[in-house]
């Protein structure tokens, strides 16, 4: 079988965006692209047109998308350049389109994801903060529309591995005894906490083994990353957070594993690059080349295992409790963590202050039911805004 797939690529300009145009590239006969997101990086969109000739680009900036338009004007290239977040929703819910990579970052990454699943679209899911904020409501929609749904996330794309082919969503029903998500533990994993109250967004952003967009190096980095996974691995392997498992492993060489009730425990092993879990969920059921190097298990030579420092990562426990505690407090967490990053990222606070700051929200802002996606986007809203008094403050 050798058909067609046409793409939105949702975030085409960042790290993910990247490496899957990388991989569309390798496989010109099967893949086409429909449409190609942006924020506002309206030069390197031009370039990505000109090379994949979608029929739309999209940028949530307007002078970008002005730009945009008249360069590829210029250049005589017919893409249609489309501009603001509801066009976000119009590419990804296309009829001419089969498949949705949804990477864009953060929580501005869910409605146009709900939105291809509630749209049937093959989804491959790279926006994790999807599932955080809005997890029974996307994997409803997903369900009822009957999109297939491939994690992008390395740890989750291994799992999936790793699970039996058709896994269902109940782990006792195929004898699945716990998941083993592993943690490369970030730039930090050996400092004290002395040593991390003055750390600086470049060396949060330094990460030993992966090369990420900068929310989630320094994610990575507070394992605030690890926490919000763990809530993924929640909604798509519909798992209970007590067999949910977070092992450090810092080669980064496993990506997760799954332990069976007959003591099996099966693993997925890689380089750590995205293009495999990219290829992987383009592709599946079948297998295509990634462009990414062999495993060399004789370099490689040995790999260690620890458990989490929960007293050091305070992020990891504030989203096992926030996961434990339902309703809208992931959706707070992850709301009050954007804008930690982002403080933290212009030096407004430091490093130890994003767990603070995220606690601070959580005991303010109110717990709710979610029973609609307005529910969500309070929640969102009410968080940011808790968040933003406790750095004027
Ligand atoms: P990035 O910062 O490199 O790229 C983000 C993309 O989203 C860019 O194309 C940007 O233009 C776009 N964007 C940013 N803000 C936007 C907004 N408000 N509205 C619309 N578009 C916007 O991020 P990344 O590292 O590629 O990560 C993307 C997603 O994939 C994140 O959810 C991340 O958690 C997840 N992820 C990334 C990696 C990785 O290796 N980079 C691994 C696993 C999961
Ligand atoms: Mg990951």
């Amino acid at each position: 079988m050798n058909t067609l797939t046409r793409l939105t690529v949702l975030g085409s300009t960042g790290s993910i965006g990247k490496s899957t145009l990388d991989v569309v590239a390798r496989h010109p006969d099967r893949y086409r692209i429909v449409a190609l997101t942006a924020q506002r990086q309206d030069e390197l969109l031009f370039e990505q047109c000109r090379r994949f000739q979608p029929v739309y680009a999209v940028l949530l900036d307007e002078g970008a998308s002005e730009r945009l338009s008249k360069r590829l004007a210029a250049a005589g290239i017919d893409t249609e350049v489309l501009c603001g977040t509801a066009a976000l929703e119009r590419v990804s819910t296309l009829s001419e389109v089969d498949a949705v990579m949804a990477a864009i970052v953060g929580a501005a990454g869910m409605p146009p994801t709900l939105a291809a699943a509630r749209a049937g679209k093959k989804i491959l899911l790279a926006n994790k903060e999807t599932l955080v904020l809005a997890g029974h409501l996307f994997m409803e929609a997903v369900h009822r529309s009957g999109s297939a749904l491939l994690p992008i996330d390395s740890e989750h794309n291994a799992i999936y591995q790793a699970l039996p082919r058709g896994y269902a969503g109940d782990m006792k029903q195929s004898g699945v005894r716990k998941i083993l998500l592993t943690a490369s533990g970030g730039p930090f994993r050996n400092a004290t906490l002395e040593q991390l109250q003055h750390v600086t967004p470049e060396q949060a952003c330094a990460h030993p083994n992966w090369s990420m967009g900068r929310k989630i190096s320094v994610d990575s980095a507070s394992m605030m990353n690890k926490g919000l996974e763990v809530i993924e691995a929640h909604w798509l392997f519909n798992a209970p957070a007590d067999d949910i498992q977070v092992v450090v492993h810092p080669q980064s060489v496993i990506h997760s594993l799954v332990q069976y009730v007959d003591g099996s425990v099966l693993a997925q092993l890689g380089n750590p690059d995205m293009r495999t879990p990219i290829a992987y969920a383009l592709a599946y059921p079948e297998r295509i080349d990634a462009g990414v190097t062999p495993l060399d298990l004789f370099q490689v030579a040995k790999l260690d295992f620890a458990a989490p420092d929960f007293s050091r990562f305070p992020c990891l426990a504030l989203a096992y409790q926030a996961l434990r505690a339902g309703g809208t407090i992931p959706a707070l967490l992850n709301a009050a963590n954007e804008v930690a990053v982002a403080a933290f990222l212009e030096r407004r606070i430091s490093f130890l202050d994003i767990p603070r700051l995220i606690e601070n929200v959580l005991g303010e802002v109110a717990r709710a039911e979610v029973h609609a996606l307005q529910d969500v986007l309070d929640a969102d809203a009410a968080a940011r805004c808790a968040a933003q008094e406790w750095i004027g403050r």
